[in-house]
This record gives C-alpha cells, sequence and structure tokens, in this order.
C-alpha cells in the first residue's frame, strides 16, 4: 500500500532499525521503545488488522513470534518477561492500519509499560456466561 508507513519501512523507503526479515515478516525496533527492545513484527503483506488475515498468513505471521520472542530473550538476559499485543482499530489504541504484533520486554514491575485486566466475573451469572459462548461459538468460521 502506498501510504502506509509500515509498508515504506518493509520497502526501505524509510528507515528502520531491522532485528529480522524473511520472505513473509520484517520485524523492527518500536520508535518509542516503550522498554529496551520493544519490537514491531509485521508481514510484509499489507493487512490492516487482525480482522484480515487469510489463515496462512496469520500462520506464517504468528508461527514467528516465538522466534523473536526468544532472541529478545537471550539479547537481554536480564529479562523477565514478555507482553505480546496486538492492537486492533482505533478504540484498542491501533495507530498504524498495517497490522503489527508488539513485542514488549519486562525489566521489572516499575518499568514503563502497564495493562489493566478488570474483573467483572460479578456481573456475569453462569447462564449469561454461556449465553455469551454460544452466542460467539456460532459465529465461528468452518
Ligand atoms: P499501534 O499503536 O498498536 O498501532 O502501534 C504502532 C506503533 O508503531 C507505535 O508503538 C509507534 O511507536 C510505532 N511506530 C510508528 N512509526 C514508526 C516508525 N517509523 N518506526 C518505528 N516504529 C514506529
Ligand atoms: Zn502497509
Amino acid at each position: 500500500m502506498t501510504d502506509c508507513i509500515f509498508c515504506k519501512i518493509i520497502n526501505q523507503e524509510i528507515p528502520s532499525y531491522k532485528v529480522y526479515e524473511d520472505d513473509k515478516v520484517y520485524a523492527f525496533l518500536d520508535i518509542t521503545q516503550v522498554t529496551k527492545g520493544h519490537t514491531l513484527l509485521v508481514p510484509k503483506e499489507h493487512v490492516t488488522d487482525i480482522f484480515e488475515y487469510e489463515p496462512t498468513l496469520a500462520g506464517e505471521v504468528f508461527a514467528r513470534v516465538p522466534k523473536v520472542a526468544r532472541a529478545l530473550e537471550k539479547a537481554f538476559p536480564e529479562m523477565q518477561g514478555l507482553n505480546i499485543i496486538n492492537n486492533n482499530k482505533e478504540l484498542a489504541y491501533q495507530s498504524v492500519f498495517h497490522s503489527h504484533i508488539h513485542l514488549i520486554p519486562r525489566y521489572g514491575e516499575s518499568d514503563d509499560f502497564s495493562i489493566h485486566f478488570g474483573n467483572n466475573q460479578a456481573a456475569y451469572s453462569s447462564e449469561s456466561m454461556q449465553e455469551i459462548a454460544e452466542k460467539i461459538m456460532k459465529q465461528v468460521e468452518q
């Protein structure tokens, strides 16, 4: 896609700090470095978000996540954990509309990353949980 910043990075039209590349994916340092080594893994094929992936491309991209994860772990032995984040659509904090996976190494509780998982268990009866699960199950592509 001509007007996509990540396509331009993949095509070397704008610079990046490359971490890994093969025929299917490109991985490079996120310019903000939420934590040291914060890396983005992107498919070379332009897809906007998770909803656009064909199964083959999804397999190719997601199969490479552990490869980059292990490289980070080896590069930074002081790393104590890794958050893998994929934002989809503006409300969910997607700001670049070429799908990408964030790999964010964690070094301690006071590093510059946080995420909040609320707990709303009390608001859902087992019947409503079952209803929600069935509603989703009906929509899963066969
Ligand atoms: P998201 O907000 O999930 O869409 O993530 C997009 C990420 O791309 C942000 O974390 C930005 O810091 C990062 N980003 C944007 N432009 C560049 C660039 N030219 N080089 C590296 N990272 C970038
Ligand atoms: Zn693109």
